[in-house]
């Protein structure tokens, strides 16, 4: 072997300039991604491409914009020869794809090119071939519309490595009608088509009339396009902007579709696209992934737009608040998106206990979880991580044991006790039997004139085990998915600016330890306990019921589903029940009550289209209340509020201004959904039979408030800022300060 020093030469550099042009054009469709940039460049509206054997053979764009000088000819296929860029300070401010004239120089280093040209003031077109940057005789004059067209042939004839690399001329077209049809969604307005040379039909084709959704079914078609949601935000202090479309709860697909375009340009962020699958992961069924669309504008001294072309992946300033801002607002839009999220959320209520695996995932990202090189964990920060293992209720000895009562016989006395049918209000699921609680003092009241109704039993359904709910799940979604009536879209400004309202009011940090608390177990009807990482919390539940049927019937207003009453109410008969009650305030003053109760069934009469069109509260032509909003699936309002809510619809809401009926009649609805303890019987209060026949019933507050109103929370609730201030959700012990109390002692 021999051990003499090689000899250094310098590179030739016609090779120098191959090599470099390598790295910027290193598969056809870079080559497309640049030449369609001069064309954006050039103001054009119409952009033709023609390929042929993936573009190693031919790559022809014809672009009607402003075309390029005569004079200029001779250069424009120079390294750094741009009509773009003068001074290094115009880089601060560039507001062109290209800047660095090396696209046009760097295909020519690695293809023949041949550019036509035209300008408007030009008396006719010229042509000129290139070669390694140089151009190899005069420009011919010869005919042509205004515009360029560039053509480049044999790509990578010099380069055999490459060459031999890029062996598949249809996964390069797959290549090169992504790029295209990326661009022609982010530019409507301007014509795109595509297509193999010879072809007479094209494989992209956009009109200059078509709006960016257009663009979108044109080129991923309807299943996408009919679950778009228009995002956009912009934020001053981080002087950035976003626009775009994403899916909603109703899409999912294997793999992520995400277009983005930073500063027009596409690129790629995974950091970005990270933050936003983390927002999906709450909605879209496991392993599946959204279609996004999202165009941000950076300011340009805030992105490094000196980036190498091949460099896809882009960095800026403030990434992390700006991530923040981008992840908060998707979560407000799918938040608020649509009533078929309702149907997806329905899928995982009864019982479906998905959460096991979030929790285990928060848990293992736990922040509180020390960074040590072995990754020790104390056992201070050590999270519990199956919300099912070990809930309040197994402390404690179940009513129905305790006196030897079976769930069943409890029900079955309670059906028996009643003349009607077991189910009296009607829901979307038909297995959702509902349960009647004939032992709640209050019911037997409200049942005279409208017959309570109760959930579905827990107990029915399988809880256990996940396999078969994922199955199950699927199966539902891709159902609802068909079946889904089209959800109407709210443009009033008086609901968005209550929607606004809203998620101005949002505390982050209440939303995030909702999102991923564990349920422990309820303390009373009003309180409940919810740990999260190292955190226990005491939360009122009837204050965040409240709270989030309220923000259900602002996100989704006039898009719910129907809880029809078996047996009509009557409204003067509910009226006047209420006014019985010592708590509506009634006094010999207001005149007999039969009077009132009268004028207020005349009064919501009056009200019945809009209550049914914006709320589902149907009122029959004889004045009897038919049906309720379904606003969770599995959920029935405590129908002994009824009469009170009736009676307070017509005195309580302001009928005069729209934004204000629309709130005061959501707060008055939301109160009467909400979990309230007048209306639930604790049964360590009662004797034994009525204990035995309230069971079903108190475990149905519980299943409710764990499994539909703590379940819901995590994803349907942007907790306001008030309920950390005003003692309504508290912090009762964090695991690490306990330790320190034991290191004292
Ligand atoms: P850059 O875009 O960075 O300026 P390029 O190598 O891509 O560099 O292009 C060099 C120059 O050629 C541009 O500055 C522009 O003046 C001209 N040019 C290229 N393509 C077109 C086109 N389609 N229409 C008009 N001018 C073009
Ligand atoms: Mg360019």
């Amino acid at each position: 072997m021999s051990l003499a020093a090689g000899v250094i030469r310098r590179l030739d550099e016609a090779v120098v300039n191959r090599i470099a042009a390598g790295e910027v054009i290193q598969r056809p469709a870079n080559a497309v991604k640049e030449m369609l940039e001069n064309c954006l460049d050039a103001k054009s509206t119409s952009i033709q491409v023609i390929v042929k054997e993936g573009g190693l053979k031919l790559i022809q764009i014809q672009d009607n914009g402003c075309g390029i000088r005569k004079e200029d000819l001779d250069i424009v296929c120079e390294r750094f020869t741009t009509s773009k860029l003068q001074k290094f300070e115009d880089l601060a401010s560039i507001s062109t794809y290209g800047f660095r004239g090396e696209a046009l120089a760097s295909i020519s280093h690695v293809a023949h090119v041949t550019v036509t040209t035209k300008t408007a003031d030009a008396k006719c077109a010229f042509r000129a071939t290139y070669s390694d940057g140089k151009i190899k005789a005069p420009p011919k004059p010869c005919a042509g519309n205004q515009g360029t067209q560039i053509t480049v042939e044999d790509l990578f004839y010099n380069v055999n490595t490459r060459r031999k690399a890029l062996k598949n001329p249809s996964e390069e077209y797959a290549k090169i009608l992504e790029v295209v049809s990326r661009y022609a969604i982010h530019n409507s307005g301007i014509s795109f088509s595509v297509k193999k040379q010879g072809d007479t039909v094209s494989d992209v084709r956009t009109l200059s009339n078509a709006s960016t959704v257009d663009n979108i079914r044109s080129v991923f078609g309807n299943a996408v396009s009919r679950e778009l949601i228009e995002v956009g935000c912009e934020d001053a202090s981080l002087a950035f902007k976003m626009k775009g479309y994403i899916t909603n709860a109703n899409y999912s697909v294997k793999k992520c579709i995400f277009l983005l375009f930073i500063n027009h340009r596409l690129v790629e962020s995974t950091a970005l696209r990270k933050a936003i699958e983390t927002v999906y992961a709450a909605y879209l069924p496991k392993s599946t992934h959204p279609f996004l669309y999202l165009s941000l504008e950076i300011a340009p001294q805030n992105v490094d737009v000196n980036v190498h072309p091949t460099k896809h992946e882009v960095h800026f300033l403030h990434e992390d608040s700006i991530l923040e801002r981008v992840q908060q607002h998707i979560e407000s839009k799918l938040l608020g998106s649509n009533s078929s999220r309702m149907y997806f959320t329905q899928t995982l209520l009864p019982g479906a206990d998905c959460s096991s695996s979030e929790v285990v995932k928060s848990a293992a990202t736990a922040a509180a979880a020390p960074k040590g090189a072995a990754d020790k964990v104390y056992a201070q920060h050590m999270v519990r991580t199956d919300s099912r293992e070990q809930k309040l209720d197994a402390f404690l000895q179940p009513a129905s044991t305790a006196l030897g009562a079976g769930p069943a016989e409890a029900r079955a006395e309670a059906a028996a006790a009643l003349p009607e049918a077991p189910c009296d209000v009607e829901m979307e699921d038909a297995g959702a039997a509902a349960d009647q609680r004939s032992a709640a003092p209050a019911a037997g009241r409200s049942e005279s004139v409208a017959g309570a109704a109760e959930a579905a039993p827990p107990r029915k359904r399988p809880r256990e085990d996940p396999d078969v709910e994922m199955e199950r799940d699927d199966s539902r979604k891709d159902m609802t998915a068909a079946c889904t009536p089209r959800r109407r879209i709210i443009n009033l400004t008086s609901v968005l600016t209550l929607q606004e309202e809203i998620s101005n009011q949002a505390h982050a940090g209440l939303q995030e330890m909702l999102h991923d608390h564990s349920f422990v177990g309820c303390v009373s009807p009003q309180w409940a306990l919810a740990q999260y990482q190292t955190k226990l919390y005491l939360l009122n539940t009837t204050k965040l019921s409240q709270e989030l049927f309220y923000q259900i019937l602002i996100y989704d207003f006039a898009n719910f589903g129907i809880l029809r009453l078996s047996e009509p109410a009557p409204l003067f008969e509910l009226a006047l029940l209420a006014l019985e009650d010592p708590e509506s305030g009634w006094t010999e003053e207001d005149g007999p009550k039969e009077g009132l109760a009268e004028y207020i069934v005349e009064f919501l009469k009056k009200k019945t289209e809009m209550l049914k069109d914006y709320f589902s509260l149907e009122i029959d032509e004889e004045g009897n209340l038919t049906g309720l909003p379904l606003l969770l699936d599995n959920y029935v309002p405590p129908l002994e509020g009824l009469p009170m809510f009736i009676l307070r619809l017509a005195t309580e809401v302001n009928w005069d201004e729209e934004k204000e009926c629309f709130e005061s009649l959501s707060k008055e609805l939301s109160m009467f959904y909400s979990i309230r303890k007048q209306y639930i019987v604790d049964d360590t209060n009662l004797t034994s039979s009525q204990a035995e026949d309230s069971d079903s019933g108190s475990t149905g507050w519980k299943w409710a408030v764990e499994h539909v109103v703590f379940k819901a929370s995590r994803t349907h609730l942007l907790p306001p800022k008030h309920l950390a201030e005003d003692g309504n959700i508290l912090q009762l012990a964090n695991l690490p300060d306990l330790y320190k109390v034991f290191e004292r002692c």
